[in-house]
């Protein structure tokens, strides 16, 4: 069994960043468990399925096969043994993850991965349901949150920063949209685990956020 760390929020929250920069200190290996869910995401827009037709979304999850590895210390997101890591950080893609992501098949379909990763490494495992359903015996659990405001301007920051077109109302609204959808869905709701330790990220650096977390570590 590997040294498990977890850590889960919504959208924005800071999570990849944090997690990148402890996995690194602390010689982890960072799995990203949202690349993965738009890696379905990438497959079922592919196929020009729309985010509310999930009998298409449960087929198309048959023909989908989402692999991870690594370059440089990166990881990388294969569906069906194409590298697609670029094409996964758009709005499109990730509102499609999130809609898609309450459907039980697709959960399905990423829950063995996320724990052969886990029980075979030392890792430190970012999502929305990591310290409550895939690694309920985590060393370390992690609820890392940070106000809609907050994190819609990360976020808008980000994707001007790619040189994309964006509105920050726009940004706000889809990110409390996907907060509702991901806490309120029947499986694996997003929800803090009763032994997680909560980080309010809003008023804290990079550097604040990542040394909290790391003390928590062996
Ligand atoms: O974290 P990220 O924004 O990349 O995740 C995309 C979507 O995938 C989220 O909005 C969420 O609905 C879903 N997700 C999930 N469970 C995870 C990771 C992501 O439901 N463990």
């Amino acid at each position: 069994m590997g040294y498990n760390v977890a850590i889960d929020g919504p959208a924005g929250a800071g999570k990849s960043t944090i997690a990148k920069l402890v996995a690194k200190e602390k010689g982890y290996i960072y799995v990203d468990t949202g690349a993965m869910y738009r890696g379905l995401a990438v497959h079922f827009l592919k196929n020009g399925i729309k985010p509310q037709e999930t009998g298409k979304i449960i087929e198309a999850c048959k023909k989908a096969q989402v692999s991870i590895g690594y370059e440089n210390g990166a990881q990388q997101v294969y569906l069906n043994d194409e590298n697609i890591t670029t094409k996964l950080r758009t709005e499109e893609t990730g509102n499609m993850a999130s809609v898609a992501s309450a459907v039980p098949a697709v959960r399905a379909k990423l829950l063995e991965l996320q724990k052969t990763l886990a029980k075979e490494h030392d890792v430190i495992m970012d999502g929305r349901d990591i310290g409550t359903n895939i690694l309920p015996n985590a060393d370390v659990k992690i609820y890392l949150t940070a106000s809609v405001e907050t994190r819609a301007r990360r976020r808008y920051d980000e994707l001007l920063e790619k040189g994309e077109t964006c509105s920050y109302e726009e940004i706000a609204k889809d990110i409390a949209e996907r907060d509702y959808r991901d806490m309120h869905r029947e499986i694996a709701p997003l929800r803090q685990a009763e032994d997680a330790h909560l980080v309010d990220s809003s008023d804290m650096t990079i550097d604040e956020v990542v040394r909290t977390i790391v003390a928590l570590c062996r």
